[in-house]
């Protein structure tokens, strides 16, 4: 068996990794740089260069395994030739094919042959059996267990050990145990590690329902709506709290698809959710062609009713709503920040808010204790480093031995 990383040895994020024996061609994951978030460069800008996967070229790749929904594991999709299978879980096909093209301009991936692969199942590809494995990470995330009969490769895609979904990282490597390679991540081995503040999901989960039950102003919370933990969480706090929460349209969709597959998700019907209809101007018409505005018709809110008793209510991720309130209303009001703090840096859309900043959030990556454990507990022969930017740091930090590898490199396992 032989390896080739495209993308991602030395840096976090974009990964793309190419398994191959004499016969077949198999890749984990598609992703685009974290870099390209900020960028307003053509996907084409970010290919790799890895032969027979783009939409023309005769493809000889036999099939592609995509771990999570993050844009740094899928977001060069749109440019795969539609006759190679593309193997993911059906949460993530549900949101790439139906909820991701309503707010992401030229992503359509609805011409792939996307293939729908459950939790624990195998499916032989040519030399290999590929083997999906349940992580704790974003929605129904998959690390994949690979063997070719000879050898077998174990790549963890994004993981963490510190949510309510924890158990499946954990079981990972008692299922997986002494594999001959372990392609594992490195997000948090370069972040300087202090005492988190909010070191589990629960904890944010209480962080916000403190905040929001001790004031009497209206809460904004921005945080990803595809973290489906992170809805949750916030969900919970409102419910806890005695409070509505607002969702946009495309909130709303993607809380309908968590539900539908997993109903201990709440259901937007519940009696604290409303859906606020004042969609942005350029995503209006994709909304009311998906048929959002009318299927949501019931749960409508307006700003007037949210005026009457505005400390009874948390808006998540409503921008324009937050304006409105904020700009033309006057009202004071307390503003949550759950996601990546990195993004502060970035963007600049929350500075006009930054004086009522609360920052609660808990990284979506494992810290190094736990990938300590998980080593541990695992006990590959080998491990390659991706998605990290200290991959010459893994050999001393797990004392395991380390393939350490370039982009673009190829290399017999
Ligand atoms: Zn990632
Ligand atoms: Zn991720």
């Amino acid at each position: 068996m032989k390896i080739c990383v495209y993308r991602g040895t030395n840096e976090v994020g974009g990964n793309c990794i190419e398994l191959s024996t004499k016969n077949t061609r198999i890749l984990l994951d598609m992703g685009m740089p974290l870099s390209s978030m900020d960028e307003k460069r053509p996907i084409t800008d970010y290919k790799v260069p890895c032969p027979g996967i783009y939409a023309d070229e005769t493809p000889s790749v036999d099939a592609i395994f995509i771990t999570h929904n993050h844009g740094d594991h899928y977001g060069l999709l749109p440019l795969i030739n539609p006759k190679i299978p593309v193997y993911m879980s059906k949460m993530l096909r549900d949101i790439l094919v139906t909820a991701q093209p309503l707010v992401t301009d030229d992503f359509d991936v609805s011409q792939l042959n996307i293939q729908e692969i459950g939790a624990n199942k195998s499916v032989q590809i040519g030399d290999f059996t590929v083997t999906a494995r349940p992580v704790d990470h974003a929605p129904d995330s998959y690390g994949f267990e690979i063997t070719d009969g000879i050898k077998t490769v174990v790549y963890t895609g994004d993981i963490r050990f510190h949510s309510g979904q924890s158990w499946k990282s954990k079981a990972l490597a008692k299922t997986c145990k002494n594999p001959d390679y372990l392609i594992m991540e490195g997000t948090r081995m370069s972040r300087a590690e202090t005492q988190e503040e909010y070191p589990t999901e629960d904890s944010v989960y209480l962080g916000i329902q403190k905040i929001i039950r001790g004031s009497k102003k209206i809460a904004f919370v921005d945080a990803s709506t595809q973290s489906v933990d992170r809805f949750c969480s916030i969900i919970k706090a409102c419910i806890a709290s005695g409070r509505n929460l607002v969702i946009s349209p495309y909130a709303a969709h993607l809380l309908d698809i968590y539900h539908n597959l997993h109903k201990t998700v709440p259901d937007y019907k519940a009696d604290c959710i409303w859906v606020y209809h004042g969609v942005a101007k350029p995503q209006y018409p994709k909304f009311k062609q998906a048929g959002l505005m009318d299927k949501y018709i019931d749960k409508k809110i307006d700003v007037d009713t949210i005026l009457k008793n505005p400390e009874k209510y948390v808006i998540f991720h409503c921008p324009k709503l937050y304006r409105s309130l904020v700009d033309t209303h006057k009202l004071d009001y307390d503003f949550i920040y759950s996601m990546w703090y990195g993004y502060l840096d970035r963007k600049h859309t929350w500075d006009k808010y930054a004086e009522h900043l609360i920052k609660i959030h808990t990284s979506g990556h494992a810290d190094i204790e736990s990938l300590k454990k998980f080593v541990q507990v695992m006990n590959p022969t080998k491990i390659i480093p991706i998605h990290t930017e200290c991959k010459n740091d893994f050999e001393n930090v797990f004392g395991i031995s380390t393939l350490v590898l370039n982009d673009n490199e190829k290399v017999e396992l």
